[in-house]
């Protein structure tokens, strides 16, 4: 500020002493303060110049306070490039870190429109980051799938996951995943996931494969036992124990084969074979007899309350499979004289099909596990009982096939209720005269 004052101070005296010796004061004073004025033009003008330069690092040689703003100024700017240097360095330690993931990563905006990629994502999904920057994700991918996921999925956080072929490469199988990042981006994350998806088809075929293979050996044996059941008289009486225990055997390794080539069934079909519509009163009421013949002397009373009129889009086959697991094992594990509770009615939304025991129930530290396939609370209990240990396992894949939620309640002692929770989109209300004809 002084400087600047004394500078003023000094055009002033000067202006007036040459006013003075020339008889012409205030001519020569508004001169002088011209001048001062245009000098300080000049200074400003530097300074903005200086302001506008953004690569000068040092501000030029200005006066007073004008020079103190121009020190200012240089050093917020190389404040400035600090922070931005130092940025720079994260960005790349996240851009190397991202390069090295085996997985391929895509930001887009809330609109679909690609922000940043990595280099994974050109070998899976032939998006090149930053020549495709901006442009609509489902315009460079052109994968139906792909583009329903992301559209059901917008605002990120999806549950699921979504499995494709990679739209780059028919041979790579691509597991997606959706999040919501950073408030007001989506980040798209795919994991190749061809080794798992190869060892699951090699476990299935394998399985698929062996209990097909079982089944005609097994027919033959079953066929020789039967027949020398049926000459029993001709059989030494030592024998006939060992010819039970044998025909039990080998009922028991046929009930095995089938339930397995059913789950392998049900694991290569998809929601979309499980639509006629099926009448799920009667298929209860058959359930409900199958149950009883096998309860036999045990004399259970049973009570089936089901809704004529509701009926499901689904598979009647596998919803027969499912239906009668779950009620024979109620049978199964009830003591004699107990009773079973069949109930299927329409929820505000959807439908429930209840079956309620008063048998031994499960402990609470098994009900998770125990539709696991050949997990069974007591192994020798099972067996002696003819279970497979795949029943619950076959539930849980038939329900998932019909978007039904599965839910298993008991306290020791107290029994056990199985719960199938149908989804409205799979429930169809039968007019009366129809469900005449489906009522058991
Ligand atoms: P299993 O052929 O052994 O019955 P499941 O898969 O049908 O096989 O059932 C698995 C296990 O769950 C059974 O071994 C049994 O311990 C238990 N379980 C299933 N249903 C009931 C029930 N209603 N009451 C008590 N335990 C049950």
């Amino acid at each position: 500020m002084r400087p600047d004052l004394l500078r003023l101070g000094l055009a002033i005296i000067v202006s007036t002493t040459a006013g003075l010796l020339a008889g012409q004061v205030f001519l020569c004073l508004a001169a002088g303060l011209c001048a001062y004025l245009l000098w300080h033009f000049h200074v400003l003008k530097n300074l903005g110049r200086f302001a506008r330069n953004s690569h000068e690092q040092n501000p030029p040689d200005l006066s007073g306070v004008v020079n103190e703003i121009g020190r200012e100024i240089g050093f917020l700017r190389a404040r400035h490039r600090r922070s931005e240097e130092k940025l720079a360095g994260v960005l790349s330690r996240f851009e190397e870190a991202t390069e090295a993931l085996p997985d391929a990563v895509v930001v887009l905006d809330l609109e679909g429109r690609i922000e940043w990629a990595n280099k994974k994502a050109l070998e899976y999904l032939s998006i090149t980051y930053p020549r495709d920057s901006g442009q609509r994700f489902s315009n460079l991918v052109r994968h139906p799938e792909l583009t329903d996921y992301l559209a059901r999925n917008g605002n990120g956080d999806a549950a699921e996951s979504l499995i494709i072929s990679a739209p780059a490469n028919a041979d790579l199988s691509l597991e997606i995943r959706v999040f919501r990042h950073a408030g007001a981006s989506q980040l798209l994350a795919a994991r190749d996931i061809t080794d798992i998806q190869l060892a699951n088809r090699m476990r299935k075929d394998f399985i698929a494969n062996a209990s097909h293979e079982l089944r005609t050996p097994l027919t033959v044996i079953s066929g020789y036992l039967e027949s020398f059941e049926g000459d029993a008289d001709e059989c030494p009486p030592s024998w006939r124990p060992q010819l039970r225990q044998m025909r039990d055997q080998a009922d028991r390794m046929g009930s095995l084969i089938e339930d397995l080539l059913m789950l392998s069934r049900l694991e290569n079909e998809t929601s979309q074979d499980a639509d006629g519509e099926v009448r799920v009163a009667a298929l209860l009421a058959e359930a409900q007899n199958e149950a009883q013949t096998l309860s036999g002397r045990k004399r259970h009373n049973f009570f089936l309350d089901a809704d004529p009129a509701l009926a499901l889009k689904g598979n009647q086959d596998n919803l027969h499979s499912a239906f009668s697991n779950i009620v024979v094992n109620a049978a199964q594990y009830t003591p004699p004289a107990g009773e079973i509770r069949i109930t299927w009615r329409r929820l505000d939304q959807g439908a429930c099909l209840e079956v309620a025991d008063s048998g031994e129930g499960i402990p609470q530290e098994h009900i998770n596990r125990v539709t696991e396939r050949f997990y069974r609370v007591d192994k020798g209990r099972s067996r002696e009982k003819g279970g497979t240990g795949l029943g619950l396992a076959i539930v849980k894949h038939v329900m998932a096939q019909h978007d039904a939620e599965l839910k298993i309640s008991s306290a020791p002692g107290q029994g056990a209720t199985v719960t199938c929770l149908f989804p409205e989109s799979r429930v169809v209300s039968l007019s009366a005269s129809q469900s005449d004809s489906a009522s058991p």
